[in-house]
């Protein structure tokens, strides 16, 4: 395997699947992505998980229509939480033991966030989703999943999209548009490329952490991206 242990970041959309507007999380879709964890467990690939709430709420959008930014993003936050459930009992019915850890505590349902813990489990081969974000206002899930890559020492954050990597301009709008097989952490930043914002790719730049960006609609590419085939782009120095 070309990575030992990996921190997969989904957006809340993910889960939505092809049936926008019917419904917020498709359990077909997230059998198909537990399925393709179990196979990524079976390799021996040790995984953590971060996935977003787009799909539910996202409190930049509510907080330009009138509602305070702190609480819009605090139900954003939850906004995870939910899909979080979602993907672990998904993930437990394909047969892979899963823990969610929140940053914000809500101990019936989840652990609090303990990075030894977090750690630990691990170790053990378990999967653990960070639920949460990075439990604070003004941030977004992409900065949480740098965020807890490295505290996990993650050898690479993979960033799910709908597109095969990062290209030049927009691919849906432009189909002339050209897809990078590699970019530099600046490059993004300089070329205002929309891989995740600018706070987590600064921080992944000034860690040294590298960012596989596939896409997720294409079945198998979770596998191949933990395996180290050729697939996305790789965001790195
Ligand atoms: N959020 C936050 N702090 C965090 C992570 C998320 O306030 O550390 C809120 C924010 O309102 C965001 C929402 O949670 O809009 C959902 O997360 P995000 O937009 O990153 O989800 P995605 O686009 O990946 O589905």
């Amino acid at each position: 395997m070309a990575y030992k242990r990996v921190l997969l970041k989904l957006s809340g959309e993910a889960l939505m699947g092809e049936s926008r507007g019917s419904s917020i999380i498709d359990p077909a879709v997230v059998e198909a992505i537990a399925g393709e964890i179990r196979e990524v467990v079976r390799l021996g690939v040790s995984l953590g998980v971060v996935i977003g709430g787009g799909n539910i709420f996202r409190g930049v959008e509510a907080s330009s229509k009138g509602m305070d930014r702190t609480s819009a993003d605090y139900m954003g936050m939850l906004a995870t939480v939910i899909n979080s459930l979602a993907l672990q009992s998904a993930f437990e019915g394909a047969g892979i033991e899963t823990r969610v850890q929140t940053a914000i505590a809500m101990r019936e349902i989840a652990e609090p966030f303990i990075q030894k813990r977090a750690m630990r489990h691990l170790d053990k081969g378990r999967v653990v989703i960070f639920a949460a974000g990075t439990g604070n206002p003004y941030f977004t899930t992409d900065t949480a999943a740098v965020l807890r890559a490295m505290e996990i020492k993650a050898d690479v954050i993979m960033k799910a999209t709908k597109v095969d990597g990062v290209y030049d301009k927009d691919p849906v709008k432009h189909p002339d548009a050209v897809m990078y097989q590699k970019i530099s952490y600046n490059d993004v930043l300089a070329k205002n490329l929309k891989v995740m914002d600018a706070t987590a790719i600064s921080l992944c730049r000034d860690n040294g952490l590298p960012v596989l960006v596939f896409n997720l609609q294409k079945s198998g590419n979770i596998v191949r991206g933990v395996s180290g085939s050729r697939v996305g782009t790789l965001v790195g120095d």
